[in-house]
């Protein structure tokens, strides 16, 4: 069985590679970077898009058969390669396709993640009916991003909205988009900082207040991962260090060593019941 190395998935399902940069969060995407490195030239506007086989599409039907079997529903990260909504003519066809397997495989918990919000209701096919399978993102990296993209999120009928807030390069103020009442409108939040050899570093400070903000608002935080700049303190040995904005020492180190310890503990909160509790 293929298992994601992602803590808020289980699976993760491409079905396509390539994408074209938009926002800040994109300037050291790790999906272009192992794209080039493994000789695909498919990231930016006039590349062509690469497709993937037969037996890529067949995956989630068997982890579908999967879940079913264990009679637990499984979460589906799609796409760690692309961004579903992207606007480019190589990819249309497969994402009708992609439409009619996510009604297939009822078991699965599709997590789109966009920074294209905006052609979401253009491009799925459901209207004001979203499957209970579907479950939107967007990343709001700053309070720029959010403020662009969580409004569109939030008129969205799926039944579960999240956030993703990696690599953080900002404050974020959620006050403004939370709703009152029962339902706060954002369900689920994910929070990283960023890997790789031009990585920026965090300030904690930013990780605990989005936590607070959500602890504050019934909303679930996921605390997914440091990356390569951790606080100085979870490191044990005298790194590359860089003092961030507010004072605070970060240390350069793998990703496996920075670990996902925030605050004295793992944070990883999923809004799973919510799933068929639900409805906007
Ligand atoms: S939208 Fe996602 S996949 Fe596309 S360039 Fe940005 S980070 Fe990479």
């Amino acid at each position: 069985m293929k298992f994601t190395t992602i803590s808020w998935a289980i699976h993760t399902f491409n079905p396509w590679w390539g994408c074209v940069k938009v926002s800040p969060a994109c300037a050291n995407c790790y999906a272009a970077s192992l794209s080039k490195r493994v000789g695909h030239k498919v990231w930016g506007k006039k590349a062509k898009r690469r497709l993937l086989t037969e037996n890529n599409w067949k995956d989630p039907v068997r982890w579908n058969k999967e879940a079913e079997a264990r009679g637990q529903r499984a979460r589906v990260f799609c796409a760690s390669m692309a961004d579903v909504f992207e606007d480019h003519p190589d990819v249309i066809e497969e994402r009708r396709r992609l439409w009619k397997l996510i009604e297939a495989t009822p078991w699965l918990d599709w997590l789109l993640l966009t920074k294209r919000p905006e052609n979401i209701m253009t491009m799925v096919p459901w209207g004001d009916e979203f499957p209970d399978n579907v479950w939107i993102g967007v990343t709001a990296e700053n309070q720029d991003c959010a403020d662009l993209r969580i409004p569109i999120l939030l008129d969205v009928p799926a039944k579960v909205s999240f956030l993703s807030c990696e690599p953080l390069l900002g404050p974020i103020d959620l006050n403004p988009f939370i709703s009152e009442g029962d339902d706060p409108g954002i369900h689920w939040v994910i929070a990283g900082g960023e890997s790789g050899g031009n990585s920026r570093p965090t300030s904690p400070n930013l990780f605990t207040d989005l936590r607070d903000q959500c602890a504050a608002n019934d909303v679930a935080f996921h605390f997914k991962q440091w990356g390569n700049w951790a606080p100085i303190e979870l490191l044990p040995k005298p790194p590359r260090t860089k003092v961030v904005i507010d004072g605070f020492t970060m240390g350069r180190a793998d990703k496996e060593v920075t670990g996902r310890i925030l605050d004295g503990q793992i944070w990883d909160e999923v809004p799973e019941a919510r799933a068929t509790t639900l409805t906007h």
